[in-house]
C-alpha cells in the first residue's frame, strides 16, 4: 500500500529571514506549520547573514513602503521582547549626499509625506556630531534617530526558536524538490518524503527561480560582499566606532565622470568584531546560488577602498574580513510578495527583496500569515504584487 503524504495546514519552504518570520506568525496563529530549510538554523550560504542589517524608516526608496515600515518596527519591539534580546539597536542612521540626488531627496520625501522625525545636517554640523565623516560642503545629511542595525542571524534564530515554542515542525538539511498543485492541496516533494497542505509559501531567497515555475520571473540573483576595517590608528581605535559613537549610514558619492553613483553604507562597531563593517551597495556580479564564489579577497574592495579612504579616512586602514552574500532582484527593485498568480490562491509568494528587504523580516511574517489565513492583508502591498511583473503562469 502507497504510504499516504504527511499533511499540515501550511507549508513554509525556505527558512532564512522572510520564511523563518513568516513560520513564527503561522505558528503563533494556531496553524499546524511545517518549515523546510534545505540547509542548517541561521546559515551563512543564503542572504541573511554577516552580522547586521540596516533598519531605517525614511525610506528613499519609495514612500510607499513607509507604513510597512512603522508595522515592523512594533513587530521588531515585540520579537525582542519575545526572545529577550535586543534585535534592533537604534544607534541612528545617516543618509547623505548631493541634496538632489535620490538618497537625500528620497529620505525627505519619505520623511515629510509620513512626518517621521529627522534632522538636516551641514557638513560643519555633521562634523560636531560624527567627526568621523569627511563630508564635502555640498552634501548634507539626513538624520534619523530611530533609525539603526538588526542583528541578522540572531533574528533569524529567534523566529526559529519561537516558531518552534509555538508549535511548528521545521525541517533542516532537507532540500524541496518540487512543488505541485492537486485536489488535496499542494504536493511538496522533499529528500523522499511526500507531504502535503492546502497553503504553501514559497521564502526561497536567491534559489527562487528554481520552483514553482518562477524561472519565468525576471529574478537576478548578484554576488555582493561586505568587509570589516581595522582602523588605520589600529584596534585601539575601534571604540571611536561604537554605537553610541557612530551610526549607520549610507552614502551617495559621485564616482567617475560619466559612471553612476555609487552608494558607500556601513554600521558601528560591535564588540567582539576585529573590524567595522563597510561596503559598497549593489556593487556585485550576476551569479547562481549554487555555483556563487564565497572566497572574498582584497579584488572585491577595489572599488570600495578610495571611496573609504574618501568618506572615512580614519576608518580606511587594514581589511581584516571579508563576507560573500546574495541579493535577489527583479526589474523594479521592489519585492514580489502577495498570492502566486497561477496558484488558485494556494501559495504566497515571499520572494524577490531586492537587497533591501530585512528590516521587513517581522511585518512580511505578518503579512504571508494574513494572505494564509485571510487571503488578504490590511497593509498595502499593492506595489509588490507577483502580477505586475506580468508573467502569466501556473504551478506545476
Ligand atoms: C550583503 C547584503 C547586505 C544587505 N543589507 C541590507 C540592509 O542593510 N538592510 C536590509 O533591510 N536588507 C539588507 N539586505 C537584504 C536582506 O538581507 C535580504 O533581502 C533578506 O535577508 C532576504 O531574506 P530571504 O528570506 O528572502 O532570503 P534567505 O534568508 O537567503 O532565505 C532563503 C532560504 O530559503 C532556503 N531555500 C532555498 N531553496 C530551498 C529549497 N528548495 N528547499 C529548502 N530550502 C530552500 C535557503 O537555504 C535560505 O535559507 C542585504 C543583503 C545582502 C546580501
Amino acid at each position: 500500500m502507497d504510504e499516504q503524504p504527511l499533511s499540515y495546514d501550511v507549508i513554509v519552504i525556505g527558512l532564512g529571514a522572510m520564511g523563518s518570520s513568516a513560520a513564527y506568525h503561522l505558528a503563533q496563529r494556531g496553524l499546524r506549520v511545517l518549515g523546510i530549510e534545505q540547509f542548517t538554523p541561521a546559515h551563512t550560504l543564503g542572504s541573511s547573514h554577516g552580522s547586521t542589517r540596516i533598519v531605517r524608516q525614511a525610506y528613499y526608496e519609495k514612500p510607499d513602503y513607509v507604513p510597512l515600515l512603522k508595522r515592523s518596527y512594533e513587530l521588531w519591539d515585540e520579537l525582542s521582547a519575545a526572545f529577550g534580546e535586543r534585535l534592533l539597536v537604534r544607534c541612528g542612521a545617516l543618509m547623505m549626499g548631493p541634496p538632489d540626488g535620490p538618497v537625500v531627496a528620497g529620505t525627505l520625501e519619505s520623511a515629510r509625506r509620513w512626518n517621521l522625525a529627522h534632522e538636516v545636517w551641514d557638513s560643519a554640523r555633521l562634523h560636531e556630531r560624527f567627526p568621523q565623516f569627511e563630508m564635502p560642503a555640498e552634501h548634507v545629511a539626513v538624520f534619523e534617530a530611530d533609525a539603526g542595525y538588526a542583528r541578522a542571524e540572531a533574528s533569524v534564530l529567534a523566529n526559529i526558536e519561537l516558531a518552534i515554542e509555538w508549535g511548528a515542525e521545521l525541517w533542516f538539511d532537507t532540500e524541496v524538490e518540487s512543488v505541485q498543485l492537486g485536489p488535496a492541496g499542494v504536493h511538496i516533494g522533499a529528500a523522499d518524503v511526500e507531504v502535503t497542505a492546502p497553503r504553501v509559501v514559497i521564502a526561497t531567497g536567491a534559489w527562487a527561480s528554481r520552483l514553482a515555475n518562477l524561472d519565468r520571473y525576471p529574478i537576478a540573483v548578484q554576488r555582493q560582499t561586505v568587509h570589516w576595517w581595522e582602523p588605520a590608528a589600529g584596534p585601539a581605535a575601534l571604540a571611536d566606532y561604537a554605537p553610541d559613537r557612530f551610526p549607520v549610514y549610507l552614502w551617495e558619492w559621485p564616482s567617475e565622470p560619466d559612471q553612476p553613483p555609487v552608494e558607500l553604507y556601513g554600521f558601528p562597531y560591535l564588540a567582539g568584531d576585529s573590524g567595522v563593517k563597510a561596503a559598497l551597495y549593489r556593487d556585485g556580479q550576476r551569479t547562481d546560488p549554487d555555483v556563487i564564489d564565497r572566497v572574498v579577497t582584497d579584488a572585491d574592495a577595489q572599488r570600495l577602498v578610495p571611496v573609504l579612504q574618501r568618506c572615512l579616512p580614519g576608518l580606511a586602514g587594514r581589511r581584516v574580513l571579508g563576507s560573500a552574500c546574495m541579493y535577489t532582484g527583479v526589474p523594479d527593485d521592489d519585492f514580489v510578495l502577495g498570492v502566486h498568480p497561477g496558484s488558485s490562491g494556494r501559495v504566497v509568494l515571499a520572494v524577490g527583496f531586492s537587497g533591501h528587504g530585512f528590516k521587513f523580516m517581522p511585518v512580511v511574517g505578518e503579512i504571508v500569515a494574513d494572505l494564509v489565513t485571510e487571503g488578504e492583508t490590511p497593509l498595502d502591498i499593492g506595489f509588490l504584487s507577483p502580477e505586475r511583473l506580468a508573467v502569466q503562469d501556473a504551478v506545476g
